[in-house]
């Protein structure tokens, strides 16, 4: 398409779930411009460091341009006839859960919903999962759990609003720097804003904490719980709120019971001062807003964590209400949208259910589809498992690079490379996973294609093209699509813009959809071209518009549960009894736990920061941060090379003496991979032990050894 010089165009950052606004320009000489978007409700002109380097990681160095088979180019029609033909034959020979795809945050929702269509109602398999199951699948199963669906209720205005917020296993300040931002900016005009962190480091985040809980890994389930049962001790409950619109409030507080003050102090390793300063502060404060993150979500425990803070909200009555709220806030820029179009192996679309014989049956009918999958299929981890014992047969993985972020990152390349039909459509020639594919597809990137995106507080908004698309290069959901057709079913994708996908999808969330009651669920599902052109910014469901009022597009916030009233059976949340626990790997051999996670300038597996030399100059090489006493014990000094082993594998990398580390733990970035440092990639070290519930991997518990090398 031809793109029109000099003119800003409104897309949104493809990076965190802040999901922040960005005006993009293209000046006459083609120089590439970005900056934030005063008008985006996420953002209003905001950009972090990574945001404001956009423009410099879009150069064609190292892009996929044309399709290839076996590593040699080929056309279009051959590539897809190859895909098609392959999987329909796998189908055929082996059944359809032979094949599968894996999927990512990074995906739209566009492209999303086509993939899940694909496999869930025309292949008839439910595998179809996504590395968003490694980043808020906890969360996904918490609110399930507590509310009957998984909705976010809050906004991100509740943390302007708030009069205290608790940040569990987040490092705001370089993960979501934007909202970390925001909150600064409410402090500063409201300095009587308490700021709790929960976080077993004291990461730039503690800056603006008043107070740091420097909790043991995997503390929290017994942190809450202990909140719960303090509550309940302290008569520090809203007895009303319980009694008219909870259940189950009775075993879980006697679950919680399970542990005095002085267990939960040993189970947190926190003092009972601490403990009692933090109680004492959340009960005191009506409007509180609790932020977790992957250090809620990456655990084995990780759906316990996540009930266990709902609980305590359900209890105090702090939900649904201005500056109140249980908030997750996810890693990817796009991961609530892959859970609205159903784009994880045990979901439908529309939060509609596939164990629910109804549900699927509502599917079917509207896609017209010949077998809708009736269990749910694999998650991640197992995925790759089944890749690896030669369930899976036929793989095609889109926008990711699972060799360098899957847990045990050395067996899941070895099943890939053992996979008898692997396709990769990435925009990269050459990552870790594209170079093991039998079939490379070049997909469009970020401003060379068109769609939407959902952020943190449920906002959609739209991502725009204003590039021109290089090479052969195609949007995700065409490539699907074109596949879908290939394979014989040519009517159910025959989508012609992303506008008729999103079309569908809006009319797939509202066809005979109880669930809808009082949202406007279905408000878009006759959107055009035109309309869909000019969206602007918007929250998805969100409550009707009172007569006269605004149509759903126009309203600025929403909050779900104000009413009391949730997506359960009897329309009660529920409260999940968990009985507070920890369980810590360690091991003579691997006395340590490493926690893994983000540094403030780059981006997963660095395919596009990684362009940037600015975002380098942050930190410039991968690293292990370890407390000066296990250093000194180690006799490892500040700056050492130093070797950090699991049971799984090894890596080398540079030792960061800091006081800011726990004793006993370990803290290295996941970021750097063969590409960029040639001292191993970090999930060779991590586990595929997994969430019972949620199935997300532990991936901030692994037992591990440090020393010199
Ligand atoms: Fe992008 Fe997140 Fe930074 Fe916003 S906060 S500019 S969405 S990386």
């Amino acid at each position: 398409m031809e793109i029109e010089e000099a003119r800003e165009v409104r897309t949104t950052c493809p990076y965190c779930g802040v999901g922040c606004g960005v005006l993009a320009k293209v000046a006459a000489d083609g120089q590439v411009s970005v900056r934030g978007d005063p008008d985006h409700p996420a953002n209003f002109g905001r950009l972090c460091s990574k945001g404001s380097a956009l423009a410099e990681t879009i150069d064609l160095d190292g892009r996929l341009l044309h399709p290839e088979i076996h590593g040699r180019r080929a056309g279009w029609n051959e590539a897809l006839d190859l895909v098609a033909s392959t999987f329909s034959q796998t189908i055929a020979e082996h059944g359809p859960d032979a094949v599968a795809f894996y999927v990512s945050g990074q995906l739209l929702t566009e492209d999303y919903y086509v993939a899940n269509k694909l496999m869930k109602g025309f292949v008839g398999s439910a595998n179809i999962d996504t590395n968003s199951r490694l980043c808020m699948a906890s969360s996904v199963a918490g609110h399930r759990r507590a509310f009957g669906s998984d909705t976010v209720p809050g906004t991100y205005e509740d943390l302007e609003l708030a009069d205290l917020i608790v940040l569990v296993g987040s490092n705001l300040a370089w993960c979501h720097p934007v909202l970390y931002q925001r909150i600064a900016a409410a402090r500063e005009k409201r300095p009587e804003i308490k700021i709790v962190l929960v976080d077993p480091r004291r990461t730039m985040t503690a800056d603006i904490a008043d107070m740091h809980l420097a909790i043991a890994p995997d503390g929290d389930v017994a942190l809450f719980t202990g909140l719960l049962a303090w509550l309940g001790q302290h008569n520090a409950l809203n007895r009303a709120y319980i009694t008219a619109h909870t259940t189950g409030f009775g075993q879980a507080l006697f679950a919680a019971s399970a542990l005095d003050l002085a267990g939960v102090a040993a189970a947190t390793g926190l003092s009972e001062d601490e403990l009692g300063r933090f109680y004492s502060l959340f009960a005191a404060t009506p409007k509180t807003v609790t932020v977790y993150s992957q250090g809620v979500n990456q655990s084995s425990s990780g759906t316990d964590k996540v009930n266990a803070i709902i609980n305590c909200h359900l209890a105090t009555g702090r939900i649904g209400r201005p500056g109140t709220g249980p908030f997750s806030v996810t890693g990817q820029p796009n991961a609530m949208g892959g859970r609205e179009v159903g784009g994880m192996a045990n979901m439908l679309a529309a939060h509609m259910e596939i164990e629910n014989p109804e549900h699927r049956d509502r599917v079917q009918r509207f896609w017209n589809a010949p077998a809708v999958a009736r269990k749910p299929g694999l998650k991640a981890v197992e995925m790759f498992q089944a890749v690896a014992d030669g369930r899976i047969k036929a793989l095609w993985i889109m926008a990711t690079n699972p060799v360098d972020s899957m847990p045990d990152a050395d067996a899941v390349e070895a099943a890939i490379k053992a996979c008898p039909f692997v396709v990769v459509s990435d925009v990269l020639a050459r990552t870790d996973t594209v170079r093991h594919a039998h079939v490379r597809l070049p997909a469009a990137a970020w401003g060379e294609k068109d769609g939407t995106v959902t952020n943190s507080e449920r906002r959609i908004s739209r991502q725009r093209v204003f590039l021109a698309v290089p090479g052969e290069a195609r949007p995700d959901w065409r490539i699907i699509a074109e596949v879908g057709k290939r394979m014989g079913f040519g009517a159910a994708f025959a989508h012609e813009t992303p506008a008729e996908v999103f079309a569908e999808h809006a009319a797939l969330s509202g066809f005979e959809n109880d669930g809808a009651r009082d949202f406007d669920i279905g408000a878009y599902a006759g959107i055009d071209g035109e309309d869909y052109d000019a969206l602007v910014p918007f929250q998805w469901p969100a409550p009707k518009p009172a007569e006269g009022a605004q149509a759903a597009g126009g309203s600025s916030s929403s909050r779900f549960f104000a009413d009391g009233n949730f997506y359960t059976s009897d329309r009660k949340a529920r409260f999940i009894a968990i009985r507070p626990t920890t369980e810590i790997r360690t091991s003579p051999d691997f006395p340590l736990i490493l926690n893994t996670g983000r540094v403030r300038d780059h981006w997963h597996t660095m395919t596009r920061t990684g362009k940037s030399p600015r975002l380098s100059q942050h930190i410039a090489e991968p690293f292990v941060e370890i407390h000066p006493a296990d250093a000194a014990r180690q006799g490892i000094g500040d700056a050492d090379i130093v070797r950090v082993s699991s049971l799984r594998g090894e890596v080398l990398v540079r030792a960061l003496v800091t006081p800011r580390q726990r004793q006993g733990s370990l803290f290295a970035p996941m970021h750097w991979t063969d590409q960029f440092a040639a001292t191993g990639r970090l999930d060779t070290l991590t586990a595929p032990l997994t969430d019972p519930v949620s199935g997300q991997p532990a991936l901030k518990h692994v037992a591990a050894r440090v020393e010199t090398f």
